[in-house]
């Protein structure tokens, strides 16, 4: 089981709706998938027309009341399984953070999943903060996709966050943490978005993907 975050602490640069469509396309062509809703929006849990049961979401088996496997809902289509989210899932970040291995217990809880084999990929949607829910799907990611949206402050954002990225690697959590690549999204054909696209590839080359999401009203 691949494990790939979908993160940047930037909010409405399109990572719930990478999350989904990914997520989405990956089960389409025959891969298992979990999505994993950390945002306690719940964009994704709506997003796929589900409405959870009451205290189905990440939060108890973070806090080591239930297991995994209790929270993860079927989505009605082939292949895409879903572990919901909802507001009270916020309430982790206080409960968590007074522990000593809160960035490591969503990392050990994948972990364990993957040896049976379940699920081939494990998609993570986080909150646009930098907090213990968001840096916990960084300890736990394989690799990391990072949507930016094709504006002039992205790019402040992005160094922020291949700087937590630094970090996280350091801490020793996951050293092995890779970008996958960065996704640009919300594109228009104008000179600014040309600009930011040249400006990120000029720094990271090949990590950004070649595919380029266009601003289009059919994704919102
Ligand atoms: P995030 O999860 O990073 O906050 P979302 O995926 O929720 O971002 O996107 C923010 C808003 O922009 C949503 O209303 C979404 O429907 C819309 N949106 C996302 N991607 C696109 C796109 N490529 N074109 C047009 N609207 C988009
Ligand atoms: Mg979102």
């Amino acid at each position: 089981m691949k494990v790939v975050a979908i993160a940047n602490q930037k909010g409405g640069v399109g990572k719930t709706t990478t999350a989904l469509n990914l997520s989405a396309a990956l089960a389409l062509r025959g891969q298992r998938v979990l999505l994993v809703d950390l945002d306690p929006q719940a964009n994704c849990t709506s997003g796929l027309g589900i409405e959870p049961p009451d205290g189905c979401s990440m939060y108890p088996v973070l806090l080591g009341d239930t297991t995994v496997a209790q929270q993860i809902l079927p989505t009605g289509r082939e292949n895409l399984s879903l572990l919901p989210s909802e507001m009270d899932l916020a309430g982790v970040e206080i409960e968590l953070a007074r522990s000593d291995d809160h960035l490591t217990r969503l990392r050990n809880i994948l972990q364990a999943l993957k040896p049976n084999d379940l699920f081939e990929y494990c998609i993570l949607d986080t909150p646009p903060s930098l907090g213990v829910l968001m840096t916990s799907a960084l300890a736990a990611a394989d690799e990391i996709l990072i949507p930016l949206q094709c504006e002039y402050f992205a790019l402040e954002g992005l160094s922020k966050i291949v700087h937590v990225i630094e970090q996280i690697r350091a801490s020793g959590a996951n050293p092995g943490l890779q970008i996958g690549g960065i996704l640009m999204t919300m594109f228009m054909r104008n000179n600014l978005a040309q600009q930011v696209i040249n400006e990120v590839q000029s720094h990271f080359g090949d990590v950004i993907y070649k595919t380029v999401v266009p601003r289009t009203v059919r994704l919102s």
